[in-house]
């Protein structure tokens, strides 16, 4: 234990609800034991000789949670759009604040939205960045990613400012400073944070410059994602169809919503190797982005990834986004029993295994992360179970899905480094980053509104 009483070096977790996520150990109760920043052992009674103990005792611990697309970027500008509808997004994201975003902003924007992220217990986050308004514009969105601590994703956009040259059928291929980060920044593909493409595909740009941008990603040696099944573009333009028509798909893509795209778009996708992410939360408060895809992605075998998306309108935990998941899913039964009667259901099980090892496995990280799974890298979080909203925990998984909440955790570790400790993050003055990110908001909030 290091002098501050923070866990560091040899841990072990003593006595917890384990849900591992791993197939071969599944739930458990017993030990996990940590050093050098992996998963040396799981199971009962482990010895605890040399290692600082942390008490499992009404607890649950599960492998950190894996956020699959979010536009951290937004993190200073935080549930400022509660109840917007897309031409609200438009006009005040795209439009207003996204092209007087400083290199500042976006460092800012990236640390707290990561900070938030790692409270709730969220240690890999996929950053859809699409801020790449100059190259310090990208270099400080990297930066604020390694300085909070997570597991980064850094997905490499498009810049926020002419819009209508990047966005809603632009047809400029991706940036080519993708190549730099790729040869100068992000080249250690073993790293925290490493580099992806953020592409935007046949529905918000065109089938030919996604091909282009796809040649580039793959080139470049990562994977890449993009937005499909975006409300009336779903049927309009068939992001995934005309990708498989052109022979394009392949398991380096995540599709990104997926709630317009037609059966046998999800076929392809999951003939593919493709993965999916849903973003069950702003899909249901989104007026027209479309109903979550979950059972549909299930009914074509495609275990999907859960992602929070923006913060500017949603909250940014997985614990929303599980239960948007289920009440969407209720609702549809209730509006179309003669669709969603047919589709599989989900439990709660299945969701948290979507927050976690899907997750990671959408993200190409399996191997590293997603499962409590001897040699991995020790991202774990431990979750209170007999605090007042879950005791006595009738059923854990129900429980954490059902009622649980960012407060409930105690602990979360990245690669083995205690990051929350007792309930609170550690290893950073959140008063700083208050200031910096409260005059960020400011100055942005203060810019005259683009026309409509
Ligand atoms: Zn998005």
């Amino acid at each position: 234990m290091a002098a501050s009483g923070i866990p560091s070096g040899r841990i072990l977790i003593q006595g917890a609800h384990l849900l591992t996520q791993d197939p071969d150990l599944k739930t458990l109760t017993g030990d996990v034991l940590i050093d050098d920043g992996r998963i040396l052992e799981v199971g009962p009674d482990l010895d605890a000789t040399g290692a600082t103990v942390i008490d499992g005792t009404g607890r649950a611990v599960l492998p950190g949670f894996v956020d699959t697309h979010r536009h951290t970027w937004q993190g200073a500008i935080r549930q400022t759009g509660i109840g917007w509808d897309f031409a609200h997004y438009r006009k005040y994201i795209q439009l207003t604040w996204g092209p007087e975003f400083t290199p500042d902003d976006v460092y800012i924007g990236n640390l707290v939205g990561a900070l938030g992220a790692l409270d709730a217990g969220i240690t890999t986050l996929r950053d859809e960045s699409h801020i790449q308004n100059s190259p310090d514009h990208t270099d400080q969105a990297v930066k604020a990613l390694q300085d909070s601590g997570i597991r980064g994703v850094f997905a490499y956009g498009w810049p926020s400012v002419d819009s209508n040259k990047w966005m809603l059928r632009g047809e400029a291929t991706h940036p080519a400073d993708i190549r730099r980060v790729r040869e100068q920044l992000l080249t250690d593909d073993d790293a925290l944070v490493t580099l992806q493409a953020m592409l935007r595909g046949p529905e918000l740009s065109t089938l030919e410059v996604s091909s282009q941008d796809l040649a580039l990603a793959r080139d470049l040696g990562i994977r890449s994602s993009m937005h499909v099944g975006n409300g009336p573009w779903g049927p309009q333009f068939r992001g995934i169809g005309s990708l498989g028509k052109a022979g394009l798909l392949g398991d380096d893509l995540l599709f990104i919503h997926c709630c317009t795209s037609d059966d046998d778009e999800l076929r392809m996708l999951a003939d593919s190797g493709a993965s999916a992410s849903v973003s069950a939360a702003i899909e249901a408060v989104l007026p027209g982005l479309g109903v979550p895809a979950t059972a549909r992605l299930l009914a074509h075998g495609i275990r999907p990834s859960l992602s929070v998306d923006t913060e500017a309108t949603v909250a940014g935990d997985m614990f929303n986004v599980m239960r948007a998941a289920i009440a969407a899913h209720g609702i549809g039964l209730s509006l179309q029993p003669e669709i969603y009667e047919k589709l599989p259901s989900f439990t709660p099980a299945d969701l948290l295994a979507f927050a976690t090892i899907e997750g990671a496995r959408a993200s190409g990280l399996d191997h590293i992360t997603g499962s409590i799974t001897p040699g991995k890298d020790a991202d774990l979080i431990v979750l209170r179970l007999d605090d007042a909203n879950l005791t006595p925990a009738n059923d854990i998984a129900g429980s954490i899905v059902g009622a649980g909440h960012p407060g409930n955790i105690e602990t979360v570790m990245v690669a083995g480094r205690v990051v929350k400790h007792q309930g609170r993050l550690v290893h950073v003055d959140l008063n700083q980053v208050r200031e910096q990110a409260s005059a960020s908001r400011d100055r942005l909030l203060a810019t005259p509104a683009a026309a409509d």
